[in-house]
């Protein structure tokens, strides 16, 4: 506990709350871009503790969130072809497509199967040389370069049964378009901190110096987030924008060199599709053309054209933080995480399901 306690100190934590007392002067909206931060922010209570001018508001930080039906659908036409081992993490089972989830499938003797790690999925396609494994593959720049290892794994052991549904996310130029929209007026970034122990400070200067709004790159534990909170407030009041580290211990300035090589020697960049923002130029990764028999969805020749969303369901502007859960109509009646009808209230990381958990002040 040694390391933890030190970060949940209360009087340090009463002391960090004061001193944002005592700058914060003008209303603002500080936007987490990470579903660890918006369970740490509700988990801990800081929007309680803060005062009323300072607004959190939850955005398209989490991976499983984020993934359009469409994606999800092709996993599901993918889990069509007969002997075809489908892989994936735990929190993409519950996920509903347009027409069904893989856990619904699953139920119905579909063999889909939860891996805690991308090579688990090589090792069942090395055990299980007859039938083609799938992995389908989410996660932002945390998660992707473990999905580059696994492929380059692949190609080492000869495996030509193994396959990636590729629905990575890329995060930066997502704060762009979000900047760009700006439907609500952001007045600083509170930025990932897993995501950026790979990117470091780099990738967010575009932030500060194109749109001059501050960021701050954030850990996860309560005095991590007030003292990030206070950073990015102290640096409002004063008129600055600057990307700062308030994480130290876990990003580098540079972030890991050796991860991103890793991941751009499999991946290249592309455009993407975001569940409720739509289509975001350089926000995605492709298979550079000397991997690309491992795209699963090439591979097999997926094309899915119908994929559609549940007409009462408003994840998308909970997503881009336009609405709050509560504003949807389904949210805690037919939409729980038992039962979810959308994504942000399937994944632990999920907006909806942080609000329906934890419940908060609005
Ligand atoms: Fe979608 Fe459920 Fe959230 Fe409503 S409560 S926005 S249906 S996930």
């Amino acid at each position: 506990m040694k390391y933890l306690k030190e970060f949940r100190d209360s009087d340090v934590a009463r002391a960090f709350i004061r001193k944002i007392r005592d700058i914060s002067k003008k209303d603002v909206k500080l936007m987490e871009v990470c579903g660890t931060h918006t369970v740490s922010i509700f988990r801990h209570g800081i929007r309680d503790v803060l005062p009323p001018n300072i607004k959190l508001i939850s955005g398209p930080g989490c991976p499983v969130c984020v993934t359009p039906n469409r994606q999800i659908d092709e996993a599901l036409e993918l889990c069509k072809i007969p002997g075809l081992i489908m892989t994936t993490f735990g929190d993409m089972m519950k996920v509903p497509g347009s027409y069904s989830s893989l856990a619904k499938e699953k139920a119905r003797g579909t063999d889909i199967r939860i891996v805690y790690s991308t090579m688990d999925a090589v090792k069942l396609a090395q055990e299980n040389p007859t039938r083609e494994v799938v992995f389908f593959g989410i996660g932002f720049e945390t998660t992707s370069p473990t999905i580059a290892a696994a492929v380059l794994a692949a190609e080492r052991l000869g495996l030509r049964n193994f396959s990636v549904v590729g629905a990575q996310k890329l995060i930066p130029e997502a704060i762009r378009a979000l900047l760009d929209s700006n439907e609500i007026g952001i007045n600083g970034f509170i930025c990932p901190g897993h995501v950026s122990s790979i990117l470091g400070v780099e990738p967010y200067r575009f932030i500060c110096e194109e749109y001059h709004v501050p960021a701050v790159i954030v850990g996860f534990e309560p005095l991590d987030m007030l003292q990030g909170i206070y950073m990015l407030v102290k640096q409002i009041e004063a008129g600055e924008a600057k990307v700062e580290i308030q994480y130290t211990r876990g990003v580098p300035e540079h972030g890991n060199p050796r991860a991103r090589e890793l991941l751009f020697k499999v991946f290249e960049i592309s455009d993407a599709e975001w569940r409720g923002i739509g289509h975001i130029p350089g926000t995605g990764l492709k298979f550079r053309r000397e991997y690309a028999k491992y795209d699963a969805v090439a591979k097999f020749n997926i094309k899915v054209e119908n994929a559609r969303e549940h007409p009462g369901c408003i994840c998308g502007e909970v997503l881009r933080g336009v609405k709050v859960p509560y504003e949807c109509k389904l949210f805690g009646k037919a939409c729980v995480p038992e039962n979810p009808v959308g994504a942000c209230m399937v994944s632990t990381e999920g907006t909806c399901a942080a609000y329906y958990k934890y419940g908060t002040r609005e």
